[in-house]
């Protein structure tokens, strides 16, 4: 444990994590100085508040190491390529993320720390963690889904509410700034390039999310479907006894989790010798039964069973679980046709797994392209479509995989990036579907250049839908 007492602690970051991690050090002792870039109004009314508390702020300088900063508590969204982060490593300072001070500070106030059972991955994050924490409340579990969502990694280390054990979401910037972070075990859904400007490349990249696997107890749960997952496991420096435990669509080997005639078996964590398999539940228990959902499910259920949670809260679990709002989301069925809502497809794999979930698909797409291609999207859904409606600013590029690898899909190009736009996006669908078809609003784009953000399009595209729906009747 550390002495907190008198340490000069310079907090990266004004923010969701750094505002709560400055008070939390504050509160113990150090002595505490949050270093800001901005220096705007918003930024300015935060370090009165802190200010007011006697934790200092500088504004507008978030480059210049402070004197005599013992350690450094960043932001996990700061690039590692920052002169702040050079300066520390010249002065021989440690820096600390998030996830990093909630680890250390597990147990400071005399309790037994919850062990974490944690989940990374490019796509299915949260799906996976509330699926986990919903099946681990089934069983009967004090718990919460932690991390980037629900309850902040803070409070359930330090709060009042006791757990037993913790569903944790971590993101490849956290694990980036997480050097001692131990799971009791942890899974890597799947890894396709995302976010590598910030780490540089998809070697970089990949090496953070593995970090999730260093110092395992018991269970290193990998992707059978994605050899690159299993890699980073084999890489893993891990406890003795740990294990490495796949999961798979298919009929799962020896050590694996698996489908056999829609039934998700698990061959790994059998307790009685006589049986093969031990089934947990049906496809048709997981919301939606979607493939890329079916994994995310199994991957919870190889953590939970890794934690010796029995297949009956399994089942449960996820029974009981409900996907968040703008996650391939039913919105309403119009004239035999279903409307589906998956804004949170913000990039071009996550588009992949919505778009293999259904047959005749009247896909809205286009946003934000974030330095993404499409032609290996487009080429694998191809059949599926009946028809496309693009909207915003990176649309051209669909357009453009679309003309090489569909050319006979009919392609309505809105030329437009109002939030207005939606509407017509929906109306243009409705035109290019037949009853049986889903419409589906998974746009493999970042929302920002027509939305606030993911949710609002979700929502525009829900009301418009829903306009559609009460003229119909
Ligand atoms: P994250 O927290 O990693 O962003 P979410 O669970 O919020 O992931 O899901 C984000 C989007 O990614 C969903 O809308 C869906 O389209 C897609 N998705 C979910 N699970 C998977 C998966 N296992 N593989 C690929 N795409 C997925």
């Amino acid at each position: 444990n550390v002495d907190w007492q008198g340490k000069h602690v310079t907090v990266a970051g004004l923010g969701v994590s750094g505002i709560p991690a400055a008070r939390v050090l504050h509160g113990l002792g150090a002595v505490v100085t949050v270093v800001n870039d901005g220096d705007d109004e918003r930024s300015r009314a935060q370090a009165a508040e802190l200010e007011a508390q006697g934790i200092a702020v500088r504004l507008g300088d978030g480059d210049t190491l402070p004197e005599s900063t013992e350690l450094i508590v960043t932001a996990p969204g700061w690039k590692p390529g920052k002169p702040l982060f050079a300066a520390a490593a010249e002065a021989g300072v440690p820096v600390w993320g998030d996830v990093e001070l909630a680890w250390r500070l597990r147990g400071q106030d005399g309790r037994e720390p919850a062990p974490w059972l944690a989940v990374t991955g490019t796509n299915g994050k949260t799906t996976t963690v509330r699926m986990l924490a919903s099946i681990l409340e089934a069983a009967g579990l004090r718990t919460a889904a932690v991390g980037n969502i629900g309850v902040s990694l803070l409070d359930a280390v330090l709060g009042e509410e006791a757990y037993d054990v913790l569903a944790v979401e971590l993101s490849s910037y956290q694990l980036h700034w997480a050097p001692s972070l131990r799971a009791h075990s942890a899974a890597v859904l799947n890894l396709a390039p995302d976010h590598l400007d910030w780490h540089g490349s998809m070697e970089a990249y990949a090496a953070d999310k593995g970090r999730i696997y260093e110092g395992n107890r018991i269970a290193c749960v990998y992707n059978a479907a994605d050899p690159a997952t299993e890699d980073l496991v084999r890489e893993a420096d891990v406890e003795e006894g740990c294990r490495a435990i796949g999961f798979t669509l298919g009929t799962p080997g020896p050590s694996q989790l698996g489908v056999v005639d829609g039934i998700l078996v698990d061959r790994a964590f059998v307790q009685n010798r006589q049986k093969q398999a031990q089934e947990l539940a049906e496809v048709a228990d997981v919301n939606p039964p979607a493939p890329h959902n079916i994994a995310n499910a199994l991957a919870a259920a190889a953590l939970a069973r890794a934690y010796g949670v029995a297949p009956a809260a399994v089942r449960d679990g996820l029974r009981n679980f409900r996907p968040d709002p703008h996650r391939i989301e039913h919105v309403a069925d119009v004239a035999g046709v279903a409307y589906v809502d998956d804004s949170k497809a913000t990039n071009t794999h996550a588009a992949e797994a919505s778009l293999a979930a259904y047959d005749s698909i009247v896909w809205i797409a286009g946003g934000l392209a974030k330095g993404a291609t499409f032609d290996e999207l487009v080429t694998g859904c191809a059949k599926r479509l009946r028809g496309v409606v693009l909207m915003g600013a990176d649309r051209a590029l669909i357009r453009e995989a679309l003309a090489r690898h569909a050319p006979e899909v009919p392609v309505v190009d809105l030329d437009r990036t109002d939030t207005g736009a939606m509407s017509e996006a929906v109306r243009e669908a409705a035109r290019l579907a037949r009853p049986g078809d889903t419409v589906l609003m998974a746009p493999a784009c970042a929302s920002m250049d027509m939305f606030v953000n993911y949710n609002k399009r979700g929502e525009a595209f829900a009301d418009a839908v829903r306009a559609r729906a009460a003229e119909s009747v």
